[in-house]
């Protein structure tokens, strides 16, 4: 069987090395040296300023339209994981999409100006599959209508524009850390921001909004990660190079195998790498996807259409919106299996049989 994720583990005894010191301090959560050893190291491999370490991806996209005290409109993108939509929401407030660009996948930054009133609030968009949005000129219409900016990072650890961390962008990003993601704490995530004023309200608000036993300073939540999360972070830092390493060979190996394969790649941010989180691919048509879908399936291969449905056309809590963009894309696009222990050889299987779908 080959799925089309699978997480890494690191050696047993890379992570039982922690485990000792668990035991011998009996520190199990809140903000434990292990949890503030991660942060520590996270902030030098990322070359981020601050960062917080916190539950999952998903709260740290709910702290930071809390923290940024976020109201009425967020313009933001259909084509994501459901959390980027569902967090807006939860804190009451309308996601407003916008179509996205045929090349990066991303939010199409030439859209966005004319989907701004005069009750939009920020704009949270994300670098889907790692790859950086138009973070210049994203800054650009921010700093002209007053905005916000937040960016869903979670495909993005590690990515760079220009040689600086893509999570320096926008006032806050955010990463998810979870087990099927290209580095994870088995559940995790990460707030980032350049502001230490902002940084401050985002701690208090991870420890309920303590500002010591007795007294309260924010608002807060419940978002402390615990030291057993921060445990398996730490040991699978050492595995950082070899998995962004083996990702890389077998997505070339991909890209090498499939040259004939009638389908396209999104064209990645002209200043970025790739961190080969994912390996999506664009059919001409949904019919030869779906086809290949079910054969694949057949020889125990899994794929997934991610992201489909759009999130402006399929979410019951949103009102519908046709995109063309994104619907047509949405419809079309397709990961294939991509996680470390995958094998050179099971990528020439999926090759071969993918072309033999389509010259059938
Ligand atoms: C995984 C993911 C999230 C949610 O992260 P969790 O850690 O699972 O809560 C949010 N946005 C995107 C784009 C994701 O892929």
């Amino acid at each position: 069987m080959i799925p089309v994720t699978k997480p890494f583990l690191p050696l047993k005894e890379d992570y039982g090395k922690y485990l000792d010191g668990i035991w011998t301090r009996n520190w199990l959560t809140n903000m434990g040296p292990l949890a503030n050893d991660l942060e520590l190291k996270l902030k030098e491999i990322l070359k981020v300023k601050h960062l917080l370490f916190v539950t999952n991806g998903t709260v740290a996209l709910q702290m930071a339209i809390k923290a940024l005290e976020l109201e009425g409109e967020i313009i933001t993108t259909p084509f994501s994981f459901v959390a980027t939509t569902s967090t807006i929401v939860w804190e009451n407030c309308k996601p407003v999409f916008v179509d996205i660009d045929e090349n990066s996948l991303n939010i199409d930054a030439n859209k966005i100006e004319a989907a701004i009133t005069d009750k939009t609030s920020a704009i949270l968009a994300t670098h889907v599959y790692g790859n950086p949005c138009d973070v210049e000129r994203i800054e650009k219409i921010a700093e002209k209508h007053n905005l916000k900016v937040i960016y869903d990072g979670a495909h993005a650890f590690g990515v760079e524009v220009n040689g600086k961390s893509i999570f320096e962008f926008g006032d806050i990003s955010t990463c998810s850390l979870h087990a099927t993601k290209l580095y994870h704490s088995i559940e995790g995530g990460l707030v980032i921001t350049k502001d230490p004023h902002l940084l401050k309200k985002l701690a208090y608000m991870r420890n309920f909004g303590f500002d010591g036993p007795e007294k309260f300073a924010e608002l807060g939540l419940n978002a402390k990660n615990s030291e057993f999360h921060a445990a398996m972070g730490l040991a699978n830092l050492k595995y950082l190079e070899k998995i962004h390493q083996k990702r890389k060979l077998l997505s070339h190996r991909y890209d090498e195998k499939l040259r004939t394969f009638k389908a396209r790649r999104p064209i990645w941010h002209s200043e970025s790498e790739n961190n080969f989180s994912y390996y999506p691919i664009i059919f001409e048509n949904e019919e030869l996807m779906l086809k290949c879908i079910e054969n694949l399936k057949s020889y125990e291969i899994f794929t997934r259409r991610y992201f489909y449905p759009s999130l402006a056309d399929s979410l019951p809590y949103v009102e519908r919106k046709q995109l063309s963009v994104t619907d047509q894309t949405s419809k079309r696009v397709l990961c294939l299996p991509l996680y470390h222990d995958l094998t050179i050889e099971e990528v020439d299987m999926i090759c071969r049989l993918l072309l033999r779908i389509q010259n059938n």
